[in-house]
């Protein structure tokens, strides 16, 4: 069973797919850090972000793998090519980075196929921005996941502060998450919209845990 959770930055899809995927005892896929991930190593490389062959082929050569610890399901790094990028991947320099990355129509083909090979593998909650249109249009449960910009732009100061990345700017994330909702709902292949059979949910004002029941129990349903 698949269950994609799609949204804008900072929606909370993390933390609902995570605790998601503990109630049910599914797997968790997160597909943004894949996609930081060549971001991260065409930075690296110095390839240029509209140079899109040279991306695919960064994307098609290097392995991106996830460590999981026993019983937990979200995993604890992430890998490209071996090198551990778990927190490299978190940066600023990586947030805007990765949306014209991730724009390449050649990275996104060869990170589709490796994400519809991880989540047929098994029970999975995907969460990323085309999985319920583009990934696994035959998911199961779809969600939309949505907050308000503000309170997105809090959340990801506060998750940075929790993952010891470093305090970062409100005003400098907002913008960021606006710059980067725009690019990513604006560009031609696999653009950031609800599939059409999405529940839709706004987090804004809601506690998490309510959110997290309401997917439960559509799995359940
Ligand atoms: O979810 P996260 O903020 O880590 O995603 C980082 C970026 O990766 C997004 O802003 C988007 O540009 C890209 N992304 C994507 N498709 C996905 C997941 C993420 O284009 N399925």
């Amino acid at each position: 069973m698949i269950i994609a959770i799609d949204g804008p930055s900072g929606a909370g899809k993390s933390t609902v797919a995570k605790a998601v995927a503990k109630k049910l005892g599914f797997s968790c896929l997160d597909t943004g850090a894949m996609y930081r991930a060549v971001a991260w190593r065409a930075l690296q490389d110095g390839v240029p972000f509209d140079d899109d062959a040279a991306l695919g082929q960064l994307a098609r050569m290097h392995d991106i793998a996830f460590g999981h610890e026993p019983g937990d399901p979200a995993p604890k790094s992430v890998s490209i090519g071996g090198e551990d990028v778990t927190r490299a991947i978190r940066t600023a320099e990586i947030d805007r980075a990765v949306s014209p990355v991730s724009a390449a129509p050649s990275v996104r083909e060869a990170l589709v196929g490796q994400q519809r090979r991880i989540g047929r593998a098994g029970d999975y909650v995907v969460e990323g921005r085309d999985i319920g249109t583009v990934v696994f249009p035959e998911a199961e449960v779809k969600v939309f996941l949505t907050a308000s910009d503000e309170e997105r732009a809090h959340r990801r100061v506060r998750q940075n502060a929790d993952r010891s990345i470093g305090s970062i700017d409100f005003d400098e994330v907002l913008a960021d998450l606006r710059r980067r909702d725009e690019h990513d709902s604006s560009r031609a292949t696999s653009p950031l919209k609800p599939a059409d059979d999405a529940v839709r949910l706004d987090s804004t004002g809601r506690y998490i845990e309510d959110v997290i029941d309401e997917i439960v129990e559509l799995a359940r349903e």
